[in-house]
């Protein structure tokens, strides 16, 4: 379970401070998807970037499991941030490697031996339904499957929770379906615990059962969602 507790982060900025986040709390159960919604500029990445630990709040802490982040020390802190997984709507492959080429980079940089890669990777281009794709080089594949790809790479260290900025930001319908599909499926049968932060009512609709509303950096809901509809 993680655990927000009264977070708050400013940004420096030429014309003084910005308030990403202005005393924020709220709890994502262990494999709930609690989707962060709110316009533009309300704090929704600087939320996943602090919750995924890129960040660290001025102020507040983030609880993974009951242990307080902000004790860790440099060492701690880097076991666990492997043990969540961050995607963004921008996710840049490297093109000059292969689909599969591209899971399993987070694996060789942490010295995972060929057979465990090749088995890990095997399953994680099975799950986003990109077996096929596997010698492909980004170039090839289409704006949906690059993306799935990127949410591969992020599923590969077998993390606890994923973070996805932004999931489904430019792509088509379909592509949108396909990147939604992985998510839900990273849920239901790796039992990742899902944050996603987003302006696509589909992607909430379909896959969260939790929102926390954003506004200025506040939060102005937070929810389980069906509830939220019918209790106004
Ligand atoms: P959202 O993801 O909802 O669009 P952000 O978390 O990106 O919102 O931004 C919240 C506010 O913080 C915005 O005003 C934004 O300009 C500011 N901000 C975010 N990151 C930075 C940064 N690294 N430096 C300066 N300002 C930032
Ligand atoms: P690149 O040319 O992009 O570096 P490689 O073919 O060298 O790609 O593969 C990189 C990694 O991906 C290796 O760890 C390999 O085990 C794994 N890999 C490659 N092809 C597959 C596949 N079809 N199924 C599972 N893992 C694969």
């Amino acid at each position: 379970m993680i655990t927000v507790e009264n977070v708050s982060k400013s940004f420096r900025s030429r014309t003084g401070s910005v308030v990403a986040l202005d005393g924020v709390s709220l709890e994502v159960n262990a494999g709930a998807a609690l989707g962060v919604v709110g316009p533009s500029g309300s704090g929704k990445s600087t939320l996943a970037r602090v919750v995924s630990l890129q960040e660290r709040p001025d102020a507040g802490a983030i609880r993974l499991d009951g242990l307080n982040t902000a004790t860790l020390d440099t060492r701690s802190l880097r076991a666990t941030r492997r043990q969540i997984g961050f995607v963004a709507g921008d996710a840049q492959l490297f093109n000059q490697r292969t689909a599969a080429g591209n899971i399993a980079l987070p694996l060789e940089q942490s010295g995972v031996d060929g057979p465990q890669r090749r088995a890990r990777v095997g399953r994680l281009l099975d799950l986003i339904g990109l077996t096929d794709k596997a010698a492909a080089y980004p170039v090839d594949l289409t704006d949906g499957q690059r993306r799935r790809v990127a949410v591969a790479r992020a599923l590969v260290g077998e993390p606890g929770l994923l973070l996805a900025d932004d999931p489904t930001a430019n792509l088509d319908a379909d592509g949108a379906a396909g990147v939604m599909a992985v998510l839900d499926r990273a849920r239901a049968e790796l039992g990742v615990t899902l944050l996603v932060a987003t302006q696509d009512t589909n992607v909430v609709r379909r896959i969260c059962d939790d929102i926390a509303l954003l506004e200025a950096g506040r939060l102005l809901e937070h929810g389980n969602l069906f509830e939220l509809l019918h209790d106004p």
